[in-house]
């Protein structure tokens, strides 16, 4: 059992070699170098980027199942032709107006239960890097000066466009270019760095003063954290061209060695058949969807639900069936955890291995979570029958408890709200007793005082025929 990955550059699905070297044990691996473009932060993000997040997230998550060492960024880019209009627009500096967003950005990180990675390196924190590569191009002849900007000569370089394989004559057209207003020789060339303008930020560099173009700033925080080639390159499909194309030439230009062994690229969630964009204006941010009563952990579930390599399409209905996925999981845990009737034997070993024997196939192929979520649901399905037939013992129980969580450590939405909620379990069932008794007491309007104050804690109550069961309202 190997993981394999599709390539983006080679078009291929590839065993996955962290350091390009094949090693006896997994553990063995230095910690895999792991770059994710993050976001421009003008605005909230939306449920589409936080798509490409959580299959970030997702994809670090199994890797440390798999046993894999981390060593992952995600950069923020807080100088770009948006952030600094929005600064202006609000009458506040770039660092006040990037702030407040990088700070919703976190917020909504953790909503959604991402793992924090090891760095979150920051465009204006790196532009020493930036001044390296910008020298380096320079020395190869590949740069040019336009008014003031710096441009890269994709003609001289004669080696672009690997991973896009877009049609040199396509670009040439003007149908596919980095647009941009400044003046350059040829359409398909891209700014590395912009002269400073009135009322925008700039630093000083040996070329003089302006601010980084948006493709060099990536290169630059990959260079500055990891200082050769990384493992693993990821983004939306969307940067493949021209943001990543554009990365690979300058990093490989200045430093004449592979900017990133693997290229891993998200499709995009559509809304009605078109992609989810600010733009477009088809967008849900996810304060919209909790305000509009759902929750981060049904969005974080939906987001995982189809390969990463297609296409999903975004609905309120697609929503609401991902809230009834989840509660067929806590029935579940509410029924495991409520058996009463242990068996002597332990008849949930070999379903236990198969469940973590088939889960890990199907996820090491290309990263196929959505199977992997089906391959947990047929276990569960297993054991509720196993449960009917009471034939689960208490060391069965615990054996499948230890499996949640491990399947938790990649799914991340099974035990997710579950822990920031601290429940005294004494205290819940001491009400829950009071209510019985004051339902055989007849005394009702207690009992539905209390039952309002345990849905106030976030408990709801199940009257079964076996007694009253709690559990957490998700
Ligand atoms: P941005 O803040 O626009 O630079 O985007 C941040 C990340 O979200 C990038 O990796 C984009 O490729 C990704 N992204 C943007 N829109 C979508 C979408 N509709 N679906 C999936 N990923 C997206
Ligand atoms: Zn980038």
């Amino acid at each position: 059992m190997t993981l394999k990955i599709y390539n983006t550059m080679t078009r291929t699905l590839e065993e996955f070699i962290p350091g390009g070297v094949k090693r006896d044990k997994i553990e063995d691996y230095a910690p895999v170098s792991i770059y994710s473009c993050g976001p421009t932060v003008y605005s909230y993000a939306h449920i589409g980027n936080f798509r490409t997040f959580v299959f970030n997230d997702f994809f670090r998550r199994y890797l440390e199942f798999r046993g894999y060492k981390l060593n992952q960024s995600m950069n923020i880019t807080d100088v770009d032709d948006k952030t600094i209009a929005g600064a202006n627009r609000d009458g506040v500096t770039l660092g006040e107006y990037t702030g407040k967003y990088t700070g919703i950005f976190f917020e909504d990180l953790k909503s959604l239960n991402i793992e924090e990675v090891e760095h979150y390196p920051r465009a204006t924190e790196s532009i020493d890097s930036m001044i390296d590569i910008l020298e380096k191009i320079n020395s190869k002849g590949l740069l040019y000066e336009k008014e003031g900007s710096l441009y890269f000569s994709i003609s001289k370089y004669g080696d672009y466009g690997r991973l896009s394989r877009v049609d040199a004559r396509e670009i040439k057209s003007g149908a596919r270019y980095d647009a941009d207003e400044y003046e350059k020789d040829d359409v398909r060339d891209f700014a590395l760095w912009k002269a400073s303008k009135k009322d925008e930020p700039s630093w000083e560099t040996p070329f003089g003063s302006g601010r980084p173009g948006w493709h060099i700033e990536c290169s630059a925080m990959i260079r500055k954290i990891y200082n050769s080639t990384i493992d693993v390159h990821t983004g939306g499909v969307d940067l493949i061209f021209p943001h990543h194309e554009n990365e690979i030439a300058q990093s490989e230009a200045a430093y004449g060695e592979k900017f990133s062994r693997y290229w891993i690229h998200v499709e995009h969630l559509l809304v009605n058949g078109s992609k989810m964009s600010k733009s477009a204006g088809n967008f849900y941010t996810l304060r919209d969807l909790i305000e509009k009563g759902f929750s981060a952990r049904s969005i974080r579930f939906l987001l995982l639900t189809a390969h990463y390599r297609k296409q999903l399409n975004f609905t309120l209905d697609g929503l609401k069936q991902a809230e009834q996925a989840l509660e067929r999981i806590d029935n579940f845990i509410v029924r495991l955890n409520d058996v009463k009737n242990f068996s002597c034997e332990n008849n949930a070993d070999s379903v236990i291995e198969n469940f973590m024997e088939s889960f890990t196939d199907t996820v090491d192929a290309d990263l196929n979570i959505s199977g992997g979520i089906g391959v947990f649901f047929d276990f569960i399905t297993k054991l509720n029958s196993l449960i009917d037939e009471n034939r689960l013992s208490l060391n069965d129980i615990d054996s499948i408890n230890s499996t949640l969580e491990l399947a938790d450590s990649v799914f991340g939405f099974i035990y997710m709200d579950k822990q920031e909620l601290q429940v005294d379990e004494e205290m819940i069932n001491a009400l829950v007793q009071e209510r019985n008794d004051a339902k055989a007491s007849k005394n009702f309007a207690r009992a539905d005082e209390i039952r309002d104050t345990l849905i106030d804690m976030g408990i709801v109550l199940e009257d079964t025929k076996d007694g009253t069961r709690w559990k957490i309202k998700k």
